[in-house]
């Protein structure tokens, strides 16, 4: 799986994929982020999703399956 993706970080608390220049986590209002993460997920309905439960995920985005080395 390749590492990361240009221009892209996730945040740690809830791997929601922001741009880099974002300083604030849309999702979860973190300020941690990593550049290491691989993995998309875009979530468009997640009460429906499978994937979004398993990943605790509750708000529409795009999320990394993995992050930190
Ligand atoms: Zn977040």
């Amino acid at each position: 799986m390749s590492r990361g993706m240009k221009g892209l970080k996730a945040c740690m608390r809830c791997k929601a994929l922001v741009r880099v220049e974002e300083e604030r986590c849309p999702i979860c209002g973190s300020t941690e982020f990593s550049e290491e993460w691989s993995g998309m997920v875009i979530i468009i309905d997640p009460k429906r999703s499978r994937i979004a439960k398993l990943l605790g995920i509750e708000k529409p985005g795009r999320y990394a399956l993995k992050v930190g080395v």
